[in-house]
């Protein structure tokens, strides 16, 4: 079989980390061609040392002598403007897209027109810019695969099923370190009680929003443009075992569920080897031993983040961009401290209230819409 000649984006990252576990259990299959890191130098050294890749990027200068001394023959760039060329080389198959945030955009928009096949993590690229990567994909060969454990439960549970017969999508949400929090101990919540996830270990962003249940507002818009669902017909439940990752109900009334560990490596192998499954050694559930699967539904007075991002859909393209852009600015500031943990919505529905765009959405107007918010939502007292 020919090895899967994959870029990594992101590698020095949670998921990057987790694929290169994967990687390391199957080298007859793939190939690590890019590896890419932003801040963590000392990493990205070690994964040059193990992988050899072809290239590797470091988005911050800082290090860069410093990576280049211990660089072997791998070529060393730098610059986050270099990710899309990277991710639509002619040297790549697969592209795994694992950075954080808008600015994992490009890249994926880059790896569809190439006609690469893309697992995507970054969820942000089909918050943003939904619209713009559906049609590219139209009038590519390009094939995006969610590397979300949800999206990849979805995926799972709609293989060899018809499209038009999905009556509702269940995604299911854990409801995070604040679930049982009253409104008035929300006020209070720190920064280290908000990077406790009580079932995944992820990075610091997508940890916060998960606390927020942004991430299941983000997660909604990315199931909508995934798989080309209205937001009516998505539905957010609490599930805070994280064993079911989402479920399908479809028009005769059956449902279907995907179960697992909450454990990422699983829709990450899912990505890569899809449409076949590759072994994946990672512990498995006990189904012999007991235990208690439960459903709760979203209060969503406690968590406005997720209504906001539904309205965001409705409200037209740019609104999930305004959106986007105002939570990854409060979000930073709030791991900064410079905002209280509850000022996160409030900036956001501050941003959506105050930014509009009449025209129609490409990737330059997406950067004028992502930086006026910044500079709006960083304004916020
Ligand atoms: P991390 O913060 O752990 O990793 C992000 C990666 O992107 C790191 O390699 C980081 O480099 C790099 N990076 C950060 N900012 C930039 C930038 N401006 N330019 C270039 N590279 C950059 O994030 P996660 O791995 O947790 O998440 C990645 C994506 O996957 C997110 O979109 C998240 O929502 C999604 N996701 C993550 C899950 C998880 O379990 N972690 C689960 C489901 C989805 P460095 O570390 O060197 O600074
Ligand atoms: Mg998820």
């Amino acid at each position: 079989m020919k090895k899967q000649r994959l870029a990594i984006l992101g590698s020095t990252g949670s998921i990057g980390t987790q694929s290169l576990e994967i990687i390391r259990q199957h080298p007859d299959k793939f190939d690590v061609v890019y590896l890419t890191g932003n801040s963590n130098w000392k990493l990205l050294a070690e994964q040059i040392q193990e992988f050899t890749p072809q290239k590797a990027l470091i988005a911050t200068e800082d290090h860069l002598d410093d990576l280049k001394a211990v660089a072997g023959n791998t070529e060393i760039v730098t610059g986050a403007d270099y990710l899309p060329e990277l991710a639509s080389s002619d040297d790549v198959d697969t592209v795994l897209n694992a950075l954080v945030g808008f600015a994992g955009f490009d890249s994926t928009l880059a790896a569809i027109k190439a006609g690469k096949k893309v697992a995507l993590a970054n969820k942000e690229s089909l918050v943003v810019g939904g619209e713009i990567i559906t049609e590219a994909l139209k009038k590519s060969s390009a094939e995006l695969i969610p590397v979300d454990s949800e999206h990849s439960a979805m995926l799972q549970c709609l293989v060899g099923e018809n499209y038009d017969e999905i009556e509702k999508i269940i995604i299911t949400a854990s409801g995070g370190p604040f679930r049982e929090f009253t409104k008035q101990q929300m006020q209070n919540v720190t920064v280290q009680q908000a990077l406790k996830h009580p079932n995944w270990s992820m990075g610091a962003k997508i940890t916060v929003d998960s606390s927020t249940m942004m991430n299941k507002g983000l997660e909604i818009i990315e199931a909508h443009w995934l798989f080309d669902i209205p937001v009516e017909k998505i539905e957010p439940v609490i599930h805070p075992q994280s064993i079911i990752h989402s479920m399908i109900t479809f028009i005769d009334g059956s449902s279907k569920a995907q179960l697992g560990l909450p454990d990422m490596k699983v829709p990450i192998i899912y990505a890569l080897s899809h449409p076949e499954r590759f072994p994946l050694e990672t512990p498995r559930m006990n189904w012999q031993k007991a235990q208690k699967l439960t459903f709760e539904p979203v209060d969503y007075e406690k968590f406005p983040c997720v209504k906001l991002a539904m309205e965001s859909i409705e409200a037209g393209g740019y609104a999930s961009v305004v959106l986007n852009a105002a939570n990854e600015v409060a979000v930073e500031r709030f791991l900064k401290e410079e905002i209280g943990y509850i000022q996160i919505p409030e900036i956001v529905e501050k941003s959506l209230a105050n930014i509009q765009w009449n025209d129609s959405l490409d990737p330059e107007t997406l950067k004028e819409i992502d930086k006026e918010t910044r500079t709006f939502a960083q304004s916020l007292k």
